[in-house]
């Protein structure tokens, strides 16, 4: 019981980087957290700023962001991350001070990996902080040798080189190296530097797991030099958290309802991928063409010069009719987690390698940049649990999702996909690895 109120007098300010893939983990964090006795405070932009109402458990601190329309209209991604953390430092620092004038009530600051901002604020009032990792171990890594490669000259890299193995980074090719594609290679490397290297935390939270990146793990434990804590996957340690940007469409599940077991293609690509009219008509006529069921997440302003699905082929939906259901912003995890689906075509973003790999559900790889690269090579030739796809083109995509559904290939990935799941299963229960890290973790926020 005293444990229980001197945790609650022990407040943490989480701070996450404003978009999807990065919001969800840092809520489903401050959840854990939360659970464990902690006051979380949740310091957020206005920009995608999350909604109160769906964590009344927590206190909401806005940062003013100082970012202009033109900002968030520009689609340049990394400099509005690095235009946040030049705008936020000083609003943070005073924020915090008037919150807690002598620093009493605060243990520390957890911040996203790409906010470091945060973390020169707590160096600044002499607050202990802590930061978040939300991509993979195999990204840091990557990271790092994409640096090297530069100073080596060998990035940009030639085409020819391609599918080369990158020396030491097995079983990454030149090509799965997590480049952007919103900015030039000094403006992402800036960030990179910002996110990778010179940290002044006491310690690492990584949203991935001993099971799934063990040696990964070891060889980013020897770059950092404080403790790490893997402690994944954080959205089945946390089920009920919700931080969803969009509406839900939940007509979805009543159409899942209707299909067979293991039928369904479930094609989505996260929050931040965007499609040309010509790829969006490969992929319509190849999932047609596939003549297998399929529910397609479509986000408004995916589709370059369109509002939704203006631009998807003449006769496309008339055709596919009831076999196909394109929603808006689908609720992914309980889509995963439904017996119709057989299938994820996913860009491969973190969490939602994550969410596929915890529901045992093989995938279709296409990545579009950055680390979803990294992540849709591990699924195809390291977990196994995926199919490359190489070509948007209509016959592939046809090819890849019979395989994928109906194929023994696809068989074989299942059962992989299904023995994975067991493994992180058994890793978060009480003993397993992420389990025993949260503990660590408890015991150093105790011990600040
Ligand atoms: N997501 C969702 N509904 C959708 C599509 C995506 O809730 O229709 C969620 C998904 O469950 C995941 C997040 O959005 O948690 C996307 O994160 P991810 O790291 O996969 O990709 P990003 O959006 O960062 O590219």
């Amino acid at each position: 019981m005293k444990k229980e109120t001197e945790r609650r007098s022990r407040r943490l300010v989480l701070v996450p980087c404003p978009l999807q893939g990065h919001i969800n983990p840092m809520l489903q964090l401050g959840t854990i957290l939360e659970s464990r006795g902690f006051s979380i405070t949740i310091a957020h932009t206005s920009y995608n700023s999350p909604n109160p109402e769906t964590h009344p458990e927590f206190s909401f601190l806005l940062i003013p962001d100082g970012l202009s329309d033109r900002d968030i209209s520009s689609g340049d991604l990394i400099s509005l991350v690095l235009n946040i953390n030049h705008n936020c430092k000083e609003s943070l620092n005073q924020l915090i001070q008037q919150e807690d004038p002598h620093r009493k009530e605060i243990a520390c600051i957890i911040s996203d990996e790409l906010m470091y901002f945060a973390e020169a604020v707590a160096a600044n009032l002499k607050l202990p902080s802590i930061v978040l990792r939300t991509t993979s171990a195999a990204t840091a890594l990557a990271w790092s040798a994409v640096l090297e490669l530069k100073a080596q000259g060998l990035i940009p890299f030639q085409d020819s080189r391609s599918h080369d193995l990158v020396p030491k980074l097995h079983p990454l090719r030149f090509k799965d190296l997590p480049i952007s594609i919103f900015a030039d290679f000094e403006t992402a490397a800036k960030l990179a530097v910002y996110s990778y290297r010179n940290r002044t935390s006491s310690a690492v939270i990584w949203n991935t797991m001993d099971c799934l990146e063990q040696s990964r793990l070891l060889q980013v434990q020897q770059e950092h030099k404080v403790p790490i804590f893997p402690i994944a996957p954080m959205h089945t340690i946390a089920p009920h958290t919700s931080g969803s940007l969009l509406k839900e469409d939940r007509s979805c599940m009543e159409w899942l309802d209707k299909q067979s077991h293991n039928s369904v293609i479930y094609v989505s690509l996260g929050s931040i991928a965007f499609l040309s009219e010509k790829e969006v008509e490969e992929m319509a006529w190849g999932l047609d063409n596939s003549e297998q069921p399929f529910l397609w997440v479509v986000r408004p302003g995916s589709i370059s010069g369109s509002d939704w699905i203006e631009l998807l082929p003449q006769g496309f939906r008339n055709g596919v009719g009831e076999r196909g259901c394109i929603v808006k912003w689908a609720p992914q995890k309980e889509v995963l987690a439904h017996e119709a689906v057989g299938g994820f075509w996913s860009h491969c973003g973190w969490n939602s390698t994550l969410e596929s790999i915890c529901e045992g559900v093989p995938m279709i790889c296409r990545p579009c940049f950055g680390d979803q690269r990294v992540n849709a090579r591990y699924v195809s030739h390291e977990w196994r649990i995926g199919i490359e796809l190489e070509k948007l083109e209509r016959e592939e995509i046809e090819r890849a999702v019979r395989k994928l559904i109906l194929g023994n290939e696809g068989k074989e990935m299942r059962e992989r996909a299904k023995d994975l799941k067991e493994k992180v299963t058994v890793y978060t229960r009480e003993g397993g690895s992420s389990y025993n890290f949260l503990n660590e973790l408890v015991n150093l926020i105790m011990s600040f």
